[in-house]
């Protein structure tokens, strides 16, 4: 069988960990025996960042907006036990957060959904992908612990020195202040990334906010997402058949339980922080979690929602059988090369991706999977492989 053709490389991001270990299993079992494949590779390793001063991570992410496709594997964020544990030269930041920053992106999350294991919400046929704003609001706040009575102020002042000043709260005790703020090119690029991933999946677009209440802050994300999708998106919605719906958030969280899920819910930084745990949780596995990052102007970063899986790693290297569910990391490698059939237009690469996902479900729904799913599912006579037999077995089924 010849292999499939590419034309323009993808970008590939090799990460740390249990995750580095499977990455090279889905290449060698799934990918290189089938695809002739172009990629632009970056070691994004614990030891390659340090010894690039984390160089490499931004030249990744400037790459993934050159050639407009990349594909991610989980990285670990450095902390204290890390600096140690690899000898750092610095605390270096999140790579996730380095290539949101470059990429500008808005971070798209759905649950892979398989027979076996029914969501909590029984009505849910389809996944729910949640968008979450990346930027302010509660994460950029500055606090205030009021020790005793006194007066609390929101001041601003202009570039000209002029002032505008508003009245928070006389206390009379002790309590506590907040401030928080974001910027409307920020919105606005969250608005583009959301309504551009719409068209693009041909669903439905939901977004809420808490604008009764929060008229200015809240309405501020409200007018920009309307007058985004007036003024740019509106025809491709209805060319799309597709709907931009805006609600109360209350309202929304209400719906999202009733529905029978398949649309995106663009969510503000704190509610998609939460909605989106909430989500993974009522179907089943974060290990069955997709994620991607999609800039404003289509520029696309595939990955798996979770981490490196550290405690799996560990008994790896000690020589243990591990069964680590490498499901998300197929589906961020299937992602990205249909993504660029699509661009690039190779309907061969497009059917291969679909080939590959269906027959990781399929492995799945026959009985055999990892061993986080086999502990959830309903399916009578489960068979747990280890790690590297279900990517084996995954194979098997693609031929
Ligand atoms: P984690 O890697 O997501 O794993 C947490 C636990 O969830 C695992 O111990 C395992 O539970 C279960 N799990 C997660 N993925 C699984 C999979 N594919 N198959 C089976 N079980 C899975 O989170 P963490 O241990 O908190 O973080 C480890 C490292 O990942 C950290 O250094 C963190 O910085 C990094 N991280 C990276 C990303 C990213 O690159 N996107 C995201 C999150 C975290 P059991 O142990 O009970 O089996
Ligand atoms: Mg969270």
């Amino acid at each position: 069988m010849s292999k499939i053709e590419m034309k323009t490389p993808i970008v590939e991001m090799d990460g740390d960990e249990m995750t580095r270990i499977i990455w090279r299993y889905i290449k060698d079992e799934l990918i290189n025996p089938y695809i002739e494949l172009k990629s632009v590779y970056f070691d994004l390793g614990l030891k390659h960042r340090d010894e690039t001063n984390d160089q490499v991570t931004i030249d990744s992410a400037n790459a993934a907006l050159e050639y407009g496709v990349a594909v991610k594997c989980a990285t670990i964020t450095p902390n204290d036990a890390r600096v140690k544990e690899y000898g750092l030269k610095e605390m270096y930041k999140s790579p996730n957060g380095t290539i949101r920053g470059i990429m500008d992106g808005t971070i798209f999350r759905a649950p892979i959904l398989i027979k076996g294991v029914k969501p909590h919400v029984w009505n849910w046929e389809k996944p729910i992908t949640i968008a979450r704003h990346g930027y302010g609001d509660v994460y950029k706040n500055t606090e205030i612990k009021v020790k005793g009575a006194g007066k609390a102020e929101l001041v601003f002042t202009s570039e000209d020195g002029k002032e505008e000043r508003k009245l928070i709260h006389e206390f009379k005790g002790p309590g506590v202040i907040q401030g928080m703020h974001n910027v409307d090119s920020s919105i606005e690029s969250f608005a583009r990334s959301c309504m551009n991933y719409a068209c693009d999946m041909k669903q439905d677009l939901w977004f809420a906010s808490k604008d009764t209440i929060s008229k200015t802050y809240d309405g501020d994300f409200r007018d920009i997402f309307m007058s985004v999708y007036e003024n740019e998106f509106k025809t491709r919605f209805e060319e799309a058949g597709i709907e931009y719906f805006y609600t109360l958030i209350d309202d929304a969280v209400a719906r999202v339980i009733r529905s029978k899920g398949g649309f995106i819910w663009a969510c503000k930084n704190y509610d998609g922080d939460v909605m989106s745990d909430m989500m993974a949780a009522a179907c089943g596995s974060l290990a069955m979690m997709t994620s991607v990052l999609v800039s404003p102007d289509g520029k696309y970063e595939f990955e798996a929602a979770h981490g490196t899986v550290q405690r799996h790693y560990y008994k790896h290297l000690d020589g243990q059988e591990t069964s680590t569910n490498s499901v998300a990391t197929i589906f961020a490698w299937s992602g990205a090369l249909r993504k660029r059939g699509e661009i690039d237009n190779i309907p061969a690469l497009m059917e291969f991706s679909d080939r590959l996902e269906k027959a990781t479900l399929e492995t799945i729904e026959s009985g055999e999977m990892t061993g986080d799913l086999a502990l959830i599912s309903s399916l009578p006579g489960v068979k747990k492989l280890n790690t590297l037999d279900f990517v084996k077995a995954v194979r098997s089924r693609l031929g």
